[in-house]
């Protein structure tokens, strides 16, 4: 099974995927952790990423689809059972997320959209700022991620209602409950 795993920054998409990681046994890729490692590592791409997420703007598609590329294919074993967390966030990456799965014989089968308040978002968004020292954690740049994403990535929430494959999960709450109504959820599907 390959899956996305939606919502808008701080509702807690990687929380769950660390949970889903292990029991559905998926091979976890967060394209903002990818990117944030090259940041940390200073390669050319770092300074690239970090001058649109400093800023809190998206990596632009086609940069952002090359990197995603790249890294399923460095890591075979991801084929088939990618839990794909913070991609897409574009209807253009998730037309282009469509074929490269096609290329390698798979398709995506549930994208499961956490779904919360823009009021529980921001207080979650700043107590990781000061918990972890992300930098992008701080107000002005979480309140452009969040423009960003009712702006560019939502629409992908009616896109895949379409298709079939959302599952909407209700993200206020606690941490395991989320996560046992996701697998029910995929489970009532599947
Ligand atoms: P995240 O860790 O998912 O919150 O991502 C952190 C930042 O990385 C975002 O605010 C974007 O600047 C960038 N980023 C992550 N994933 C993508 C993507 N799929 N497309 C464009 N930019 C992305």
């Amino acid at each position: 099974m390959n899956l996305v795993i939606f919502g808008a920054p701080g509702s807690g998409k990687g929380t769950q995927s660390e949970l889903l990681i292990d029991n559905l046994n998926l091979y976890h890729i967060s394209t903002g952790e990818l990117l944030r490692d090259h940041i940390a590592r200073k390669t050319e791409l770092g300074k690239v990423a970090d001058s649109y997420i400093s800023k809190g703007n998206l990596i632009p598609d086609e940069l952002m689809i090359d990197i995603l590329a790249h890294h399923i294919d460095e890591h075979p074993e991801s084929n088939g059972r990618l839990l794909l967390d913070g991609f897409p966030r574009t209807i253009a990456q998730a037309e282009r997320l469509e074929s490269l799965l096609a290329e390698r014989g798979t398709k995506l089968d549930a994208v499961v959209g956490l779904e919360a308040p823009v009021s529980q978002l921001i207080p979650r968004l700043l107590r990781r700022g000061e918990e972890t020292g992300r930098a992008d954690d701080n107000l002005e740049t979480i309140n452009q991620r969040l423009k960003v994403y009712h702006e560019v990535s939502h629409p992908l929430r009616d896109h895949y209602i379409g298709k079939g494959i959302y599952h909407p999960i209700n993200a206020i709450g606690k941490v395991d409950e989320i996560q046992k109504e996701i697998l029910s959820s995929l489970k009532a599907k599947g």
